[in-house]
């Protein structure tokens, strides 16, 4: 599904963190948002998500999220958070049933069971593990495994890879491209640069609650990023790879 922002205003207590953001996302596209620390990032995700009062329009596939109910965002949108205290006791497979939670009613039924059965195979997620046990790379898997059980057609997702290492990053970023690949929309904040240029096909860069730029990653340029970080930094290509390197 497309998703559309005109305007948006995120006011949090007192404070305007967002600032007349506007950004259109196409269906089965992998977006990128970078910026430092407190730009406004998770702000414009969980905007997206309906957890604030906003002024200005958020369309997804052309219905304004103040039109559409928590119950049917639920299921339209799948959200991933950062920092997921993830210590439950549960099996994976009980966790990832969470996410049809949308959908039952009086009973699981089967067919929520066969979308659970679905996710856990498709993430490779070890099914009938404790969560609480499991390694900070099974654990995003896990999580994202949790969101898709809702069958959303949106994915946003707070930094997916902050905690992971380099293998187990690039493992998260190819599960989101080839998703993306497949018609889900997916929306995900960065920290890393690289992964953001390397992987996403268009990136936002943010600085102090709006957006500077929104381009492919090949038209991200030191100038962008320099304004974007307060930091001069050269993006290289080596080996066909998007690398930036700060000037220190
Ligand atoms: P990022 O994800 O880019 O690091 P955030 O969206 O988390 O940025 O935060 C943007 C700014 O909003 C930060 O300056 C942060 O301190 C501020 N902020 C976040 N939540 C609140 C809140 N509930 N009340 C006031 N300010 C907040």
């Amino acid at each position: 599904m497309k998703v559309e922002v005109k305007s948006l205003k995120v006011d949090l207590d007192g404070v305007l963190i967002l600032k007349d953001v506007s950004l259109k996302v196409n269906k089965g596209e992998f977006f990128g948002i970078v910026g430092k620390n407190g730009s406004g990032k998770t702000t414009l995700l969980r905007a997206l998500a309906k957890f604030y009062p906003k002024e200005g329009l958020i369309y997804i596939d052309g219905k304004e999220i103040g039109e559409i109910s928590l119950d049917e965002l639920a299921k339209i949108v799948g959200v991933v958070p950062q920092e997921f205290e993830l210590n439950v006791n549960f099996t994976v497979e009980q966790f990832v049933a969470l996410g049809r939670i949308p959908y039952i009613r009086i009973f699981e039924s089967k067919m929520d069971r066969d979308v659970v059965n679905r996710v856990i195979e498709s993430l490779k997620c070890p099914k009938k593990r404790i969560v609480r046990t499991l390694s900070g790379g099974e654990k995003q898997r896990v999580l994202i495994a949790k969101a898709l059980a809702q069958e959303p057609k949106v994915l946003l997702l707070d930094e997916p890879t902050s905690h992971l290492d380099i293998k187990h990053q690039i493992e998260i970023v190819r599960i989101l491209k080839s998703l993306a690949k497949m018609g889900l929309t997916v929306i995900a904040t960065f920290h890393d640069l690289n992964l953001a240029l390397n992987f996403c096909d268009r990136i936002a860069i943010m600085k102090d609650g709006r957006i500077l730029k929104v381009c492919k990653p090949e038209e991200v340029d030191s100038d962008v990023l320099k304004e974007a970080f307060d930091v001069e930094v050269e993006v290289a290509n080596l080996n066909g790879w998007k690398v930036v390197i700060p000037k220190v």
